[in-house]
C-alpha cells in the first residue's frame, strides 16, 4: 500500500489534498510521504532484523537533507559516492563511522576529505585507486580502512544504462583476478582491509543474479580469510527494483532469504545499500498542463515540468504512470504523449498515456518520481529547480525551495575582458 490515494476524486498525498499544496506551491513540484519512505525503510529493516545487517541508505537516490535526516533518524547509515554527498550526510549528523564511500572515480582530494573525517569504509573500484588511498594516508599519517568492489560479471535483466555487474562495465575489480590485489593491499602499510562489496544493477526484478553473485563474493570472502586476510564486512550493495507500472518487484522476505542461505551473517557484518526501493514510490511530481497541441497524429499535453526536472524517461526510457490530480469519470478516453517545453524532441515525460479529456490548466501527478528525480534535475533550457514537499499526516514542508532567477545567475560572470 502506498500514501498516494484519491479521497473525493482528488489525489492525496497521505491527509493532505495535492490541491491545498498548489494552492501555495507553483507546480511543478516534488511532493513525498513521511509515512510512505518511514514504511519501506521500516519494513526492510524488520525482514532483516535477524541477520546482522546494518542499512546504509544510498543517498544519490535523493539526497535532500529532509530525506537523509529521515532515514537516519530510523538509523540508516550513509552509502555515498562523492565529497557533497559525505557533507550532506554528515550535516545531518549520521555519524562517521556510518558512512560508507563507493564509486569508481573518488579523486586525490575527496579522499583525504573521506580519511580526515574517518568514515566507516572505502570501497576501492581498481588497483590505481588502492595506490592513490594508499599514498593519501601515508601523506596524512592514516590507516584508511578499505574494501573491495569486486565484479562478479554477471548478467542481469534491467535496462543497459543501470547494469553495472558485467565485466564490460566500468565497475569493481574483476573476481577472481582481484585476488592478487588483495594480497598486495594487506601488506601495504597506510591500509587496512576490512571487506568485500558488490552492486550488480539497479531496478532488479529478479533475485537470481542477485543470489549468484552473493554466492561468489561469499566464496571470495571465505577464500581471503583463508589467507589470513582477515575480512570481517559484506556490502552486498543495492538494486532493489520498485514497481512503476506492472512490474513485480522481488519482497523484503525474499531478499532476506536469499542473505540468509548465501552469506554467513553469524560471522561477519552485512551491510545493504538501497536507495530506490526506500523512496521511488514515495514520491510524485506535480505538473500543469500548459497546453493541449494537436498535431494531426498525436495529441501532446505540454505540461510545465520537463526531462531537467525528471530525466529517467528520456535517459532511461523509463515508464511512469501519469494521472489527473482531479478524476473526471468518462468513457471516453484518450491517447497523449505529455511532454515538456524543453527544446529538444528527446523531452517527453510519457508516451500513449490513456487520460479523459484534459484541459490547459490542469494538475497532473507523476507517479513513483522519488528516487532519482530531482536528484538528477538541471537548469538546462534555463529553468529554475523545483521545489521539494516533505508531507506527514497533515502537514507539508518545503524541504527545498525554488530559488530565484538572481540565484541561478550570480554564479556566473562575464570575462575581465568583456567588462
Ligand atoms: C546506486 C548505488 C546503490 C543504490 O542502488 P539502488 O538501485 O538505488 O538501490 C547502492 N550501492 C552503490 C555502490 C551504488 O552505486
Amino acid at each position: 500500500m502506498d500514501y498516494f490515494n484519491y479521497k473525493n476524486g482528488i489525489l492525496h498525498v497521505e491527509d493532505l489534498s495535492i490541491n491545498n499544496i498548489a494552492r501555495s506551491i507553483e507546480t511543478p513540484f516534488y511532493c513525498y510521504s513521511s509515512t510512505s519512505m518511514r514504511k519501506n525503510y521500516n519494513d526492510l529493516s524488520n525482514s532483516l532484523s535477524k541477520l546482522n545487517t546494518s542499512i546504509f541508505y544510498a543517498i544519490k537516490a535523493n539526497s535532500n537533507l529532509a530525506i537523509i535526516k529521515l532515514f537516519s533518524d530510523l538509523g540508516a547509515g550513509a552509502d555515498v559516492v562523492s565529497e557533497g554527498e559525505i557533507r550532506r550526510a554528515l550535516k545531518v549528523g549520521i555519524p562517521n563511522n556510518k558512512i560508507i564511500f563507493s564509486g569508481v572515480g573518488k579523486t586525490k582530494k575527496e579522499i583525504s576529505f573521506a580519511l580526515n573525517k574517518e568514515i566507516l569504509q572505502i570501497n576501492i573500484e581498481s588497483e590505481s585507486e588502492l595506490e592513490l588511498i594508499n599514498q593519501t594516508a601515508l601523506e596524512l599519517n592514516k590507516k584508511a580502512n578499505v574494501a573491495f568492489r569486486i565484479n562478479p560479471d554477471i548478467e542481469v535483466n534491467t535496462h543497459e544504462k543501470i547494469t553495472t555487474g558485467k565485466k564490460e562495465n566500468k565497475f569493481g575489480i574483476p573476481w577472481p583476478e582481484a585476488k592478487e590485489v588483495f594480497i598486495k593491499a594487506s601488506k601495504m602499510k597506510n591500509i587496512n582491509v576490512i571487506g568485500l562489496a558488490i552492486h550488480i544493477g539497479s531496478q532488479l526484478l529478479d533475485l537470481s543474479p542477485l543470489e549468484k553473485a552473493f554466492k561468489i563474493v561469499m566464496d571470495a570472502t571465505n577464500e581471503l580469510l583463508e589467507l589470513g586476510i582477515n575480512v570481517k564486512n559484506i556490502d552486498l550493495g543495492g538494486g532493489l527494483g520498485v514497481k512503476y507500472v506492472d512490474e513485480k518487484p522481488p519482497n523484503f522476505n525474499d531478499y532476506a532469504d536469499i542473505i540468509k542461505k548465501n552469506i554467513d551473517y553469524e560471522n561477519m557484518n552485512i551491510f545493504i545499500e538501497p536507495g530506490r526501493r526506500l523512496v521511488a514510490n514515495a514520491g510524485i511530481l506535480v505538473t500543469k498542463v500548459i497546453y493541449v497541441k494537436n498535431n494531426g497524429k498525436k495529441t501532446f499535453l505540454i505540461v510545465d515540468a520537463a526531462m531537467n526536472d525528471l530525466l529517467r524517461p528520456s535517459l532511461y526510457d523509463a515508464v511512469h504512470q501519469i494521472k489527473p490530480i482531479q478524476v473526471r469519470e468518462s468513457k471516453n478516453k484518450k491517447s497523449f504523449d505529455i511532454v515538456g517545453p524543453i527544446c529538444e524532441s528527446g523531452d517527453i515525460l510519457a508516451k500513449n498515456i490513456m487520460l479523459d479529456e484534459i484541459l490547459p490548466e490542469e494538475l497532473l501527478s507523476i507517479h513513483s518520481a522519488g528516487a532519482y528525480g530531482s536528484a538528477m534535475s538541471s537548469n538546462y533550457n534555463s529553468r529554475l529547480l523545483v521545489p521539494e514537499i516533505l508531507v506527514q499526516n497533515r502537514d507539508f514542508a518545503i524541504i527545498r525551495k525554488r530559488p530565484t532567477y538572481d540565484e541561478m545567475l550570480k554564479i556566473e560572470k562575464l570575462a575581465k575582458w568583456q567588462v
